[in-house]
């Protein structure tokens, strides 16, 4: 009996030298150090599937199996991934005279945010692979995901953070079962523990870019955006860039769909979407150079994208430069403003991290680099709900007369 196989992998590529190496075995980086890109017979692949075919299958990024890397069907792990909704912002697109405002709301997903894309995959192949132990450095949210998938994996974690990561992050990985630590550095400084304790704890490095599979995870964003805009893509993607592993996938995305004719040869223009505060990418960017130096003392708000160095700053600025699009950094008071205001404008709770692509949206409808007829689309890659949020509250003593004259004054707004 054949074993049902559902990829057309079929072999993996340094994404720099371009070597390859192959599938179905366990790698990290290529032996230049660089990320490893997952390669698909994209022939084989328009020839047995459908595009329109994809309609009737569940609403779950899982539909776009032949895209991905899991071979059998029981190496799969289900947490539950949604199609995530592409939200209009009606009120926002009216006040910013903007063509069109599309909010892709990521905190639907399994443990609240778009890293469950990325982990979901990753820990599927672990398990195809045979991997027993799995660990990361984290801001929070990967280690969130990592945490759960092992979790259902039967993979043992380990997570380490920057002490100062939400406590609220750190809990959820504790409770779902990660051996969980909190160190006194940088995410760089927890990546190094991750890499140099990975001979004698025998774990597989699942840092971000140094392990193939996450970036065909979060992939599927670009082939979702895609699919729910009946196979267009959008002007403009506005993305909060730290690691850049979705900004990387989204465009390995578009070029594989064009490779089996499923859309055009139209590109959205990539906007990078960096904090002040942590901006080794738009400081590439603007210096003209194809890498990025590490960012000193880096900070912001929005905690997922506080990467001082990222080992794809090559793969981001050449997809940013190919689509003509641009990197781009806003303060954190900016940040803030915007992530209040789209609360209050449209109901949607954005991350920090998102909030920072509606005010860059704003900075740079403003500077003329988006033009007000443009389609665009931004990520809020979490739920809010993870952030401390803040809110003017007032208390009402029951041993009072209620005085609704001041009920009715009483406001957040003020
Ligand atoms: C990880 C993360 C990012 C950055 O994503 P990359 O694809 O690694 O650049 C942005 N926002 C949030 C909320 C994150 O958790």
């Amino acid at each position: 009996m054949s074993i049902e196989t559902l990829t057309f992998t079929t072999h993996l590529e340094c994404s720099e030298t371009g070597k390859t190496y192959a599938a179905d075995t366990l790698h990290g980086l290529s032996d230049a150090g660089k990320p490893l890109l997952v390669r698909y017979d994209l022939d084989a692949l328009r020839k047995s599937v459908d595009r329109d075919a994809l309609s009737s299958r569940p609403p779950e990024f899982w539909r776009y199996r032949e895209f991905l890397p899991v071979r059998q069907r029981e190496n799969v792990i289900r947490l539950g991934e949604v199609m995530t909704p592409l939200l209009p912002a009606r009120n926002l697109q009216q006040k910013l005279s903007c063509g069109e405002i599309l909010i892709k709301d990521e905190g639907r997903l399994p443990t609240g945010s778009f890293k469950a894309r990325g982990l979901a995959l990753a820990v599927s192949m672990a398990r195809e692979l045979g991997v027993r132990r799995m660990a990361m450095p984290t801001n929070g949210n990967a280690g969130a995901a990592l945490a759960a998938y092992c979790a259902a994996a039967g993979i043992e974690s380990f997570v380490f953070c920057p002490e100062d990561t939400p406590r609220v992050n750190v809990d959820e990985i504790a409770f779902l079962g990660a051996h969980t630590f909190l160190v006194n550095g940088l995410i760089n400084a927890c990546g190094r523990i991750v890499g140099e304790g990975r001979e004698v704890m025998g774990w597989f490095d699942t840092s971000t870019l140094k392990e193939p599979y996450r970036i065909e995870g979060k992939k599927t964003m670009g082939l979702e955006l895609a699919e729910q805009l009946g196979w267009e893509v959008p002007d403009v993607i506005l993305y909060p860039t730290g690691g850049g592993t979705g900004l990387i996938g989204m465009w390995k995305a578009f070029a594989e769909l064009e490779a089996v004719g499923w859309i055009g040869s139209k590109r959205p223009r990539m906007v990078a979407v960096q904090a002040e505060g942590c901006a080794p990418i738009v400081k590439a960017y603007q210096d003209g150079s194809r890498h990025a130096e590490l960012w000193q003392d880096a900070h912001t708000v929005a905690a997922g994208i506080r990467v001082p160095v990222a080992l794809g700053d090559f793969l981001i600025l050449d997809a940013v430069r190919e689509s003509s699009g641009f990197a781009v950094a806003v303060s954190d008071a900016a940040i803030i403003a915007a992530q209040r205001q789209c609360a209050r404008e449209e109901g949607i709770l954005l991350c920090p991290e998102g909030a920072a692509t509606l005010a860059a949206l704003q900075q740079e409808l403003a500077s003329g680099r988006i033009q007000p007829d443009e389609r665009v689309v931004l990520f809020n890659c979490a739920t809010g709900l993870k952030y401390p949020l803040t809110g003017r509250v007032a208390s009402i003593d029951l041993k009072q007369p209620v005085d609704y004259r001041w009920i009715e004054s009483f406001s957040d707004r003020q």
